[in-house]
């Protein structure tokens, strides 16, 4: 499964990435190049704008949209965790939040200059961004975000 975010639920890019879900931002004013990237790398729409829902390609079932209700962040996850099934599929620390790269596993030998020194301590597992070349690792502000994430996915909205 893979997403075409619109401006207006943007903030949904990094969380779907955070879940391993390869999400693409688009910031773009016509909404129909939206729906033809959409179509040319099969991913599914997300959005507010109901005009999308009624386009035929849409409403045809050719193309897969998903109208959020909310405008809460927290909201939105929980819709998509609903109506998409998410968290069977859940793949975290596997892409880059920022840009959207699959991330390269790297020992600790590798990036001892590159992290500070209490987390070369008490880390053993890195991933590099070959975009940007961001170090990730499982610290506290991944924990924090996983926790909110598997409350999310545990508690089922009406
Ligand atoms: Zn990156």
């Amino acid at each position: 499964m893979k997403f075409i975010v619109d401006h207006n639920v943007g903030k949904l890019a990094r969380w779907l990435r955070m879940m391993g879900y390869d999400s693409v931002f688009f910031d773009g004013e016509d909404d129909s190049s939206m729906v033809r990237q959409a179509l040319a790398e099969g991913r599914i729409i997300l959005t507010r704008d109901t005009e999308i829902m009624k386009r035929r390609v849409v409403t045809s079932g050719r193309l897969k949209a998903v109208l959020i209700e909310s405008e809460e962040p927290e909201q939105q996850i929980r819709q998509l965790m609903d109506t998409l099934d998410l968290k069977h599929q859940l793949r975290p620390f596997t892409l880059c939040l920022e840009c959207n790269q699959p991330l390269v596993e790297k020992s600790p030998k590798e990036v001892e200059d590159r992290v500070p020194p209490y987390v070369y301590r008490t880390q053993s597992q890195y991933m590099e961004c070959p975009a940007c070349h961001r170090i990730y690792w499982r610290g506290t502000h991944w924990q924090a975000m996983t926790r909110k994430l598997d409350k999310l996915a545990s508690v089922r909205g009406n």
